[in-house]
């Protein structure tokens, strides 16, 4: 099977740009390179700016139902291709192949989703104070986008902002992970064939910073919509208020796991390991502190270290395999410091602590007990597969070492007593809690964090409305 052709889309064109740089894709498990992605110039950065201005003309005049047979058609095509497309993410993200074909059906969930959506862009008509006056709200496309993704969900991370925008009424230009850039162009490439007119998305890649600081200065995109990490998002932020564009940040987890004495702990523990090591760990709702209140922490931690034992790690092309390799081999290492601090402060070592084989970037399964609040692993988004074990006395207890970091995306909960699941509803200072279960995230619930986990919801009718403007009309005599 053929790799994705590595290519820039700019005002419906598909090319190769015209600085003549690229940069090597990896697959992660081999070390093999895959293919050149290329890095746009200055001059096509502006190509694409004018191209996504024209485009937004084009698009935003369009009916919603007519966007909508568009992306529908798009999603349709996305489907059929599932088993390449799939193939190729596994390639490039290392992620198992099931995963893989998982991930694109949610990402033509989300398309659809959007598709259906953007017909309920509704406004509103308010009661006016003066006889013969209406009052119209309305709703109304925020203007060209531009988008910045990481590469470990490259269809998802990618999708929630094409269909965003596109469902609402908005042209993009979208700069997905150079590390994982073929699902974006696959992506790309359907929406061209179902009909999408040039210039309504655009797709570059190039130097990070570089590609950022030039869109990012130009009046022309409205809305900078970025999913990544935080010290980025916050870079990214202050670039945007050069020109007040509109944001949404969708930025680093660290999710607590907080497990009560009367869960059903085998069985939690067994969904807990499926989860953690999802994706490598590489998941910014991955959980990845577990407070297990004192009575049972045992009981789970072996629980959980014997369904991790069982994970097989290898190629994502591989039958049987659970787990694949890390994105790059800078992340073996910070995994190794993960380990080796946690150890340092106390923690106990059950399972894993260390690289698998020496091609490819494997690091094993790793679960750690008893690991002290000081230790970095409790503290910094690990990103990987390191899953680090606590114990809680009581309510207060776990929900203040829950709530104690500036993260606040994803949370989860395990318990039976109703009352208890209400007042963590209440008390848990997180954008996204799910009681007896690992699910926080489908395309018609609204997806997103709080404090430094940033703002702005994906998936739901809030992802629609972050892509929207409002106007309030007057009318009189007419
Ligand atoms: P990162 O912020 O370094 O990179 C993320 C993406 O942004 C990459 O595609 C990268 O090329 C790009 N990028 C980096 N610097 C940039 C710049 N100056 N201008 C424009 N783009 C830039 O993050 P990472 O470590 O590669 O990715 C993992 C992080 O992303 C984690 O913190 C994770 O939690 C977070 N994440 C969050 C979500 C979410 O929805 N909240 C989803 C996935 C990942």
């Amino acid at each position: 099977m053929a790799y994705e052709k590595l290519e820039l889309l700019i005002g419906g064109k598909w090319t190769a740009g015209t600085s003549g740089k690229t940069e090597p894709v990896l697959n992660p498990a081999t070390e093999e390179v895959l293919g050149h992605v290329p890095h746009a110039s200055a001059a096509d950065l502006d190509a694409a700016l004018e191209a996504s201005r024209e485009g937004f003309k084009v698009w935003r005049s369009m009916t919603a139902l007519a966007r909508q047979d568009i992306m529908e058609k798009a999603a349709r095509l996305i489907e059929e291709r599932k088993e390449t497309y799939g193939e190729n993410l596994t390639l490039e993200m290392g992620k198992p192949f099931a995963e893989s074909k998982m991930e694109l059906d949610f990402t033509v969930g989300v398309l659809r989703w959007y598709a259906e959506e953007g017909k309920r862009a509704y406004g509103r008509l308010v009661p006016a104070r003066m006889p013969g006056m209406r009052q119209m709200v309305m709703k109304e496309p925020v203007g060209p986008v531009t988008a910045f993704v990481a590469w470990n969900f490259p269809g998802v991370n990618v999708i929630r902002k094409i269909a965003g925008a596109l469902g609402a009424g908005c042209s993009i230009i979208i700069k997905a992970s150079e590390e994982t850039p073929s699902t974006c162009i696959s992506i790309a490439r359907c929406l061209q064939e179902a009909g999408l007119p040039d210039g309504v998305l655009n797709v570059v890649f190039g130097v990070p910073d570089e590609v950022s600081r030039h869109l990012l200065a130009s009046p022309i995109p409205k809305k900078l919509s970025f999913t990544g990490s935080i010290p980025i998002g916050k870079h990214l932020q202050a670039l945007a208020a050069e020109t007040l564009k509109r944001c949404t940040m969708e930025l680093g987890g660290h999710a607590p796991v907080m497990v009560f004495e009367d869960a059903d702990i085998a069985k939690v523990a067994k969904m807990a390991a499926g989860a953690k090591f999802r994706n490598a760990g590489q998941v910014c709702i991955s959980p990845t502190r577990f407070y297990v209140q004192e009575s049972v922490v045992d009981h789970f931690a072996d629980a959980f270290a014997a369904a991790a034992g069982e994970i097989r790690v290898g190629n994502g092309m591989d039958e049987g395999v659970g787990m694949g390799p890390l994105i790059g081999e800078r992340r073996l290492g910070v995994m190794q410091s993960f380990v080796d601090d946690a150890t340092s402060h106390g923690g106990e070592l059950m399972l894993g602590g260390e690289r698998v084989g020496n091609q490819g970037y494997f690091y094993a399964p790793t679960v750690l007990k008893n690991v002290p609040e000081d230790a970095m692993i409790m503290n910094e988004e690990p990103f990987g597969p390191v899953a680090p074990i606590a114990s809680f006395k009581d309510f207060d207890d776990v929900v203040a070492r829950a709530n104690k970091l500036a993260f606040g995306l994803a949370s989860y909960a395990f318990t039976q007593d109703g009352a208890r699941a209400a007042a963590l509803a209440d008390q848990i200072d997180a954008g996204l809690l799910a009681v007896n279960s690992f699910v926080v995230s489908t395309p018609e619930t609204p997806f997103g964090g709080v404090n430094e986990s940033g703002y702005g919801s994906e998936g739901g009718t809030e992802g629609l409305d972050a892509f929207l403007r409002t106007k309030f009309v007057t009318e009189v005599g007419v």
